[in-house]
């Protein structure tokens, strides 16, 4: 027997004018990795592909590696991108007994607003009886399409994603099961009207702390999987938002009670969803605050309306304005992406002096106002290739590549600036361009929740600051034209009520 392995994985923001082409997906290889050297590169990490072939190693099967396709957050899938994975996966799909495929669930295409529901569309096409698990992004927007074209179907219980390989191998282990005719995987799915903030979502919080920990008692108990996506907001399409999928062995009307369950607890829970701005100012004087009070580690600054994992263009510059004008002094920045000002310092060469205007490049045509550069002198203290290998529990094992990396010191303020979208989760973004994140008194970090993994413990506070950019968590600065309506909190039902959904009749 035969199982094929592969990845094709990027969360889309509609409203990201960041464009992604397949080298984006390439890691810095130019081209996806594909065959012996993606299976030796995945092999024994922390990701999805790792778990997959963990599984499939132990089962003694025969592995084709096909491609491993992975793009950091950023604006629609180009046309030919998407052509050349979906081709490589379905060739693949010719040559195997069975697919175990790593996708993200809220990937969308110049063309296609469901990118992975056209994928597996296609793959059941060309091969009908196909076995076909897939492990999916808790921010995954979950379609009829996907659901109804595979047999399996997991997604990550915790945000920051520190279960993406037990997910994979959860997904895995029920595929085998159906392959040796041990279960018979049925699934059922629904989803609520509702846009949960990306910023309430993380699972160390409630409500999604409770919904998760349900699922996984449901998982150890009475179904195979469950799977509480909350969904990705920043992506107008039809079915974005909140959904559950349950998966039991052939019972299909206890599957769907558990949906339904846990759609109502969400639903209930929905105020708890939504997350409340604090304006730049207030938030500047409290980080000020926070650093003057007793206690240890450094307080992060957090520009999480421009998080390059969330589609960010990583180039607004309201937060870093904010901090230089409030005189914040001994503060690490990560990051900038900003290839022109690398190329500046660069030539410029380490201790030499610059003046660089940072940032505000990209248009946002997503947002009324566009963030603007601002200029600044100082020195160039260090030049990098930019790679590093991640130490913490999300991307244990990989190479990570922010491309060409500088540091521009402006007095005390000490600037990583970078050529490649990499969202700073793990220290080491610091520390391979030699600054040591806790001997600063403030980390300013482009980042929404994944940050928690690597930063939060060593910190001293916490504050989140509303700067600018295409994932902000104001969704009145956003234009929303195909998400299906009405929808909380977008809409209420004209009686000043949000109560315009109930749960429908699981026998119905
Ligand atoms: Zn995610």
């Amino acid at each position: 027997m035969k199982i094929g392995i592969a990845m094709m994985s990027h969360e889309t923001n509609t409203f990201s004018p960041v464009i992604t082409d397949l080298e984006r997906f390439s890691g810095g290889h130019g081209q996806p990795l594909e065959g012996q050297t993606a299976l030796q590169t995945y092999r024994g990490t922390a990701s999805c592909l790792g778990g997959y072939i963990e599984v499939a190693e132990a089962q003694q099967v025969d592995i084709e590696m096909g491609i491993a396709a992975g793009a950091p957050p950023s604006g629609p899938v180009e046309d030919d991108a998407f052509a050349y994975m979906c081709d490589a996966i379905i060739a693949l799909a010719g040559r195997v007994d069975g697919l175990l495929l790593d996708l993200h669930g809220a990937m969308t295409t110049k063309t296609y607003d469901d990118g992975e529901g056209e994928l597996l569309r296609r793959i059941r096409q060309q091969c009908p009886e196909l076995p076909i698990a897939i492990s999916l992004d808790m921010h995954a927007n979950i379609t009829e399409q996907m659901v109804s074209n595979c047999d399996v179907l997991t997604g990550y219980h915790t945000y920051p994603h520190i279960d993406m390989d037990s997910t994979a191998r959860r997904a895995a282990e029920v595929f085998f099961d159906m392959l040796n005719g041990r279960v018979k995987p049925v699934l059922r799915w629904s989803n609520a009207p509702m846009l949960p903030h990306v910023m309430r979502q993380g699972t160390d919080d409630e409500p999604n702390a409770s919904l998760q920990r349900r699922a996984i008692d449901l998982e150890r108990s009475e179904c195979l999987g469950v799977s509480v996506f909350t969904g990705f907001p920043h992506a107008d399409i039809y079915d974005a938002g909140f959904s559950v999928v349950a998966m039991t062995d052939d019972e299909p009307t206890v599957a769907q009670s558990y949906v339904n369950e846990l759609l109502q607890q969400a639903w209930q829970a929905r105020g708890d969803f939504v997350y409340q701005i604090e304006d730049l100012g207030t938030s500047m004087q409290r980080a000020e605050t926070a650093a003057a009070a007793p206690g240890t580690g450094p307080v992060i600054v957090l520009d999480h309306y421009d998080n390059t994992a969330s589609g960010g263009t990583m180039d607004t510059t309201e937060v870093l304005s904010a901090i230089l004008e409030a005189g914040l002094q001994r503060v690490a920045v990560f990051g900038f992406y900003d290839p022109d000002v690398v190329d500046q310092m660069a030539a410029a060469g380490v201790g030499a002096t610059v003046t660089v205007d940072l940032g505000g490049k990209l248009p946002m045509p997503a947002l009324s106002e566009q963030s603007q550069p601002i200029r600044l002198t100082g020195e160039v203290k260090l030049l990098s290739n930019g790679k590093f290998q991640a130490k913490v529990a999300m991307a244990r094992g990989l190479t990570i590549n922010m491309g060409r990396s500088a540091v521009l010191s402006v007095g005390s303020v000490d600037i990583a600036i970078i050529s490649r979208h990499i969202e700073p989760y793990d220290p080491e973004c610091f520390r391979s361009l030699g600054m040591e994140p806790t001997s600063y008194d403030y980390v300013m970090l482009k980042s929404r929740i994944h940050y928690r993994v690597g930063f939060r413990d060593t910190a001293k506070e916490v504050i989140e600051c509303a700067g600018r950019g295409v994932c902000t968590s104001d969704y009145s600065q956003l234009t929303f034209d195909k998400v299906r309506r009405p929808v909380f909190p977008l809409d209420e039902d004209g009686s000043g009520s949000n109560e315009f959904w109930q749960i429908p009749d699981v026998n119905a």
